[in-house]
Order: structure tokens, then sequence, then C-alpha cells
């Protein structure tokens, strides 16, 4: 694949790219830390503020060789603007969520165990933990089956999303997919969708875990998202 290259865009967007590989490739390390990938599974991007575009993982590249160089970049439709490697076999999922949701600048996907057992079984996570309120806002979602090679994952991703306070998807038979402000938000959350599936897999094997009430789960929400400001 022949990149476009990034000849017309000023020394602003430039220097923002630089930025952004960096923190890209220092989060793509968060994701075998919290144990949430295998191999090269699994992907990070986020989107420039300077620019439309975004920078993702390279395809095939374990997680030892990612280096902020390594990183490409692409422009919302998913073109591969600047790098050497084929951008992620998931970049089209990734730019489809950028061009339909303006507040997202991070996106991230694995198949983390405990949340990916949720997406085989097509059951959504219940709310039973005050930090699921706090951070998801209520259950974590199943989105559709949807097979790789156009919008399809994309679209799924944005239509449950577009319905939810979560900020973490299951995509049914597939895995998680998390968006955030920034790609650390999205990780954050990605980190925190597999702890509460696991938690919450845990707790049902002694029973069924007991609901918090709407109104908590609002209140609880409320006052995580807007007291404490985040
Ligand atoms: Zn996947």
């Amino acid at each position: 694949m022949s990149a476009a290259g990034l000849d017309g865009h000023g020394p602003e967007v430039l220097a923002e790219i630089a930025e952004v590989r960096e923190t890209v490739a220092r989060l793509h390390a968060e994701l075998p830390r919290w144990e949430l990938v295998v191999w090269t599974a699994g992907n990070v991007s986020q989107r420039l503020r300077t620019a439309d575009l975004f920078v993702i993982k390279p395809s095939g590249v374990t997680y030892d060789e990612l280096t902020p160089e390594s990183m490409v970049v692409c422009d919302l439709d998913g073109n591969l603007v600047d790098g050497t490697r084929s951008p992620s076999s998931d970049t089209a999922a990734h730019a489809y969520v950028y061009r339909h949701m303006a507040h997202v600048g991070g996106v991230v996907h694995t198949h983390s165990t405990y949340a990916t057992a949720w997406a085989a079984r097509a059951e959504p996570v219940p709310c039973v933990l005050t930090m699921m309120a706090d951070e998801f806002g209520g259950d974590i979602p199943v989105g559709p089956f949807a097979l790789i090679g156009d919008d399809s994952i994309g679209q799924g991703i944005v239509e449950t999303l577009s319905t939810s306070r979560s900020p973490a998807v299951l995509m049914r038979n597939h895995g998680p997919f998390t968006i955030g402000k920034d790609a650390k938000a999205a990780v954050k959350a990605a980190v925190m969708v597999e702890e509460v599936a696991r938690t919450v897999h845990i707790s049902r094997q002694l029973g069924e875990p007991t609901r918090i009430s709407q109104e908590h789960v609002d209140s609880l929400y409320d006052r995580y998202q807007n007291v404490y400001g985040r």
C-alpha cells in the first residue's frame, strides 16, 4: 500500500502527528500490560485535533516491535496517508466511528477474555456494580454480528453507542470496542470493561447478581461524570 503523504499539511499538523504517534505507540503497551490482548490482536487509535486524520497501529506487528515510527496515519475514510506499513485490519471500523461521532477522539479494540465471553453469548453485562454505574452509566450493550471487510462493524458500533451512555460495546461473537475523548480514555474503558465483565461473571457463579436501581445508576453516573469533572 502506498501512502498519499503529508504534503500540504502545515507545521502544526506535522507536530501533532509526531505527538500522537508517541501517544498511540505508548498506549499500545497498556493492552498486553493489562492482559487484554494476545499476539498481534487489538488496536488503539487517536484522532488529530488539527486535521481530519488519525493515528493507528499497523497490521501484523507484535507489541514488542511497536514504535512511534511504525504507527500509521490515515484519513477519516481509512486511507493510508503516512507510514511504511499497512494500517490495522480494523482501520475501517475506527474511521467509521470518527466520521459519525464528532465527540470521539480515541477508539480501542481488543478480544479481552471476559468481555469477549459475554459477546460470545450476545449478553449485555448487567449494571450490578457501582463502578459500572460510574464508568458506563448502565449495562454494557451488545452490538450486532458484523463481518470484517466493509462498514458493518463501524455501523454496529455507532448505532449501539449512540443510544447508550456506555463508552464500550460488545460486538456480538467478536469482542469489545471502546471510545473516549482521546485514546487514553478509550484504553481506560477497555481496561474497565474487562474488569467488570470478569467480576460480574465471577459473581454469577454463586447466584444472580443484584441490579442497581435506575435511579441510583443515574445518580452515581451524574456524580462521577459531572461533579468530579473528568
Ligand atoms: Zn477483532
